[in-house]
């Protein structure tokens, strides 16, 4: 039952072939024989999933189902949830208890969704393998005694779908955390138009950036949780008075002579990439080519210098969020001497590594000395990026890119931070400008591992650049089904 994707279960679900009941056990007993090697959940919610999964059945049964009603979710650990530990994958939350749900997480109750667990990822979302998370790091189903990294930071939410131990789920994106992991793992990550979903509720690391969106592992599904999640909160001054409301099966946007203008990134063209990454994106151009789409190239002049604002900008507003947890109000507290000595040893002790670092650097391009030569200049490169792609959407609907340079590395690759940093170089410049951006699975690379590739469009055209990455899901017939993943 648990290779059954989102739309597929709907039917059965509606059709009465199966209950919400019996999927919600088919994936806890998966989550009890692998959930514990995969460190996919940080915190498993099996009961709350059947009292979740009883509610959907009696909806049925009534004729009255929700739009989700009875599909069993993981929620990224950095949304709020009422009553259910949110740790954000740090020792400072370690034991938050939220009294509030929020909005995302609410949207999903509201559509009948069942809760199976709030999934690891990198501590407060900062970071690419999900290494940095204070429960350790998820791992890959694929090629699994390899040990490979799921991506980051939504790497629980990706390890999670592609075993089966969720249908779909949650993720937020501040420079690449859903379509990065999504790439790795064979799935679709969907990065809306910043302000598409609501942001009230999820644990901050960069407002300006963060951006909620669906992790599945078919963009219909996709295009089905995100329809979900998205809609104007007042309780969120950046949310966009827009929503989503796909009709899936998503109609073609290609074929019968339907005309579109695909963009491809100059500026991309001299960045290193594997040569599988190279042939399989050369080869879905081509696709898509063959049924009529024009491809030219476009220009994004600033978009190498995307990752150096990013890695000023993000760290700037996250030194500033972060500053919240000081041990008074609720999170962890480690006493000392005095009220300073308080602060220290709690920051100290309830923060990591990778998270010290981000605030250190934030701290110190907000400085009066560095406002003006770092902030200011990357908030500068920031606008000519978001303006270069209203130039480049002038000259065409939609652009492609690659949505990382490889395949999934060992857990155990012996990075420095700023080669982690640079593993981002495709997915950030899309935050910056708020653009919305699918990594849709493009193909198999040589050593038997999925490669993405992103779909990217002009803000709220997140109909459109998901209509295109099914265009390329369906040409590259990636085959994720979670038993054949798993061999099991
Ligand atoms: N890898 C990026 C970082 O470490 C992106 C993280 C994210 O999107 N949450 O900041």
């Amino acid at each position: 039952m648990i290779d059954l994707t989102i739309t597929e279960a709907l039917e059965k679900l509606k059709s009465r072939e199966i209950s919400a009941t019996e999927l919600t056990h088919a994936y806890l007993e998966r989550i009890e024989k692998y959930g514990a090697d995969l460190n996919c959940y940080i915190t498993t919610t099996p009961e709350r999933a059947l009292a979740d999964a009883a509610a959907s059945d009696a909806r049925y049964a009534a004729g009255n189902p929700l739009p989700l009603d009875g599909i069993p979710i993981a929620m990224k650990d950095l949304f709020a949830t009422r009553g259910i530990r949110t740790t954000a994958a740090s020792r400072m939350l370690e034991n938050f208890v939220p009294q509030y749900e929020s909005t995302v997480s609410q949207k999903f109750i509201d559509a009948g969704t069942v809760l199976l667990g709030k999934a690891n990822l990198d501590e407060f979302a900062m970071g690419t393998f999900s290494k940095t998370s204070f429960f350790g790091a998820p791992i890959n189903p694929w090629q699994m005694e390899r040990k490979l990294t799921a991506g980051g930071s939504s790497g629980g939410t990706t390890s999670a779908v592609a075993s089966g131990l969720a249908i779909g789920g949650t993720g937020t994106d501040t420079g690449g955390s859903i379509r990065f992991p999504a790439s790795i793992t064979g799935l679709v990550g969907m990065k809306p138009t910043y302000g598409l979903c609501s942001r009230w509720g999820c644990v901050a690391f960069a407002s300006s950036l963060d951006t909620p969106g669906p992790i599945a592992r078919t963009v219909d599904d996709a295009a089905l949780l995100l329809s979900a999640m998205a809609g104007h909160d007042p309780k969120d001054s950046t949310s966009a008075d827009a929503g989503f409301h796909a009709h899936t099966p998503l109609s073609p946007i290609l074929g019968d002579g339907k005309k579109l203008r695909i963009g491809i990134i100059k500026e991309f063209a001299d960045v290193e990439i594997s040569p599988d990454m190279k042939r399989i994106f050369d080869a879905r151009v081509a696709d898509l080519k063959s049924l009529g789409a024009d491809v030219v190239e476009v220009s994004i002049p600033n978009i190498l210098d995307a990752l150096a604002a990013y890695y000023i900008i993000a760290p700037a507003e996250a030194s500033s969020n972060l500053a919240r947890y000081d041990g008074m109000r609720y999170g962890l507290r480690v006493d000392g001497t005095d009220l300073i000595d308080t602060y220290k040893k709690t920051r100290a002790a309830g923060f990591g590594t990778e998270v010290q670092r981000r605030m250190i650097i934030g701290t110190a391009v907000l400085s009066s000395e560095s406002y003006e030569v770092y902030f200011m200049q990357a908030a500068r490169v920031r606008r000519m990026i978001a303006d270069s792609f209203n130039a480049a959407f002038e000259q065409c609907d939609l652009i492609l890119c690659p949505a990382g340079a490889g395949t999934a590395m060992p857990l155990d690759s012996d990075l420095t931070p700023l080669e982690y940093y640079a593993l981002d170089l495709f997915t950030v410049a899309m935050n910056l400008a708020g653009v919305p951006a699918c990594s849709v699975p493009a193909g198999i690379a040589e050593n038997g591992l999925p490669l993405g590739m992103q779909v990217v469009g002009r803000r709220f055209d997140d109909m459109r650049v998901m209509q295109l990455a099914k265009h390329i899901e369906q040409f590259a017939g990636v085959d994720n089904r979670p038993t054949k993943i798993m061999g099991k």
